[in-house]
């Protein structure tokens, strides 16, 4: 019986400084760049799993995919429904729901006005005022047939085009903690691009410190801080993608009233959400809607909140997080007074 032990313990051993766990994982997919961090519970056949299934996800949802749901439904516009797929059904029916929620301010019939503008895309410029007419005039969530019986969509007009950008992370950061949870996996950061989720606490009663990028800059500094745990922190702002033309500066949120890029007193929302699929469409829907209509809006969403940062430098929380962020950076100030 003694060989037995010690040979176990031999591979105990072996074992223990063997299965060093591998370092988190980054890859560029959806876009941008992706990182799964699971700490000493991350394994390459994990990593593996998660980003082929966001490889999987871009393909369907992307508007830019040859091949994906997405760019069937768009391919088919004007002509005939096409088939959806669970995960295309679930993503479109939310994002219409939001539309809804927003009078029209979020919607995923956006596409051709993203096309035309081509922000991020190397191509970009102003468009000329005829050509935004052109484009506003094929977008409209209204004009959007989705039949839950057949489970099909119609785009009425030729020329329509579905963009799921502003919802789309949200919806594969909690597919991929779904797999992870599945896996054993209670601790983890899911980060699609600064689509962040938190899975459990970091370490036993500690939860997480999440950071909010300083939003006059891409890749800021952290400017405020606060801590959370199994969350969803997703920011939308005027410096995720831009271009400035004769000194005047173009985001890619874009105003489906106007055709041109949302104009008001922020620079950037994040919104707090169990849910990712809800944090990113609010962080778009709200960015969009302003400070006060936003506040408005994450009302309606039981356990959401969310953090403004202004032109002004000034920072403004929903109640549910006074007292819960933390300035890193003496140029901004807090108003949780009001
Ligand atoms: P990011 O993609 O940088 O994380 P958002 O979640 O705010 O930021 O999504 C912005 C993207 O959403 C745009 O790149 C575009 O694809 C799409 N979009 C732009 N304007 C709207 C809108 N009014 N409603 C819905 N989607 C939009
Ligand atoms: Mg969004």
């Amino acid at each position: 019986m003694k060989i037995p032990a010690l040979a176990l313990t031999i591979i105990a051993i072996l074992g223990s400084s063997c299965a060093k766990p591998p370092p988190p994982r980054t890859e560029f997919v959806m876009g941008t760049v992706c990182t799964i961090n699971l700490g000493n519970k991350g394994t390459e056949k994990l990593y593996d799993e998660a980003f082929a299934r966001l490889r999987e996800l871009d393909a369907l949802l992307s508007a830019n995919s040859e091949t994906g749901n997405v760019a069937e439904i768009n391919a088919a516009a004007g002509q005939g429904p096409v088939r959806l797929a669970d995960e295309t059904l679930t993503v479109l029916s939310e994002a219409l729901a939001f539309s809804e929620a927003t009078d029209g301010a979020f919607d995923p019939t956006i596409g051709p006005l993203v096309k035309l503008w081509g922000i991020g895309s190397g191509n970009e410029r102003v468009p000329a005022p005829e050509a935004i007419d052109r484009a506003l005039a094929l977008t409209g969530y209204r004009k959007v047939s989705l039949d839950r019986g057949t489970r099909t969509v119609f785009l009425r007009d030729r020329g329509m085009r579905i963009d799921l950008g502003a919802i789309a992370k949200g919806y594969a950061a909690d597919e991929i903690a779904r797999l992870l949870s599945d896996r054993g996996i209670t601790s983890g950061i899911v980060d699609l691009g600064g689509n962040i989720l938190v899975m459990g606490d970091k370490a036993p009663g500690k939860p997480w410190t999440v950071g909010i990028r300083d939003p006059r800059t891409s890749g800021g500094n952290p400017i405020v801080s606060l801590q959370a745990s199994s969350a969803s922190l997703v920011t939308s702002g005027i410096y995720e993608r831009f271009f400035v033309e004769n000194g005047k500066h173009y985001h890619h949120i874009l105003n489906p009233a106007t055709g041109y890029p949302a104009d008001n007193e922020l620079l950037s929302v994040t919104i707090l959400s169990t849910k990712s699929i809800q944090a990113d469409a609010l962080s778009t829907s709200v960015f969009l809607l302003g400070t006060e209509r936003g506040l408005e809006l994450i009302s309606k969403f039981p356990g959401t909140e969310a953090i403004f940062i202004d032109r002004g430098l000034g920072i403004r929380t929903s109640k549910g997080l006074r007292g819960r962020v933390r300035i890193l950076d003496p140029g901004f100030t807090l108003h949780d007074d009001d």
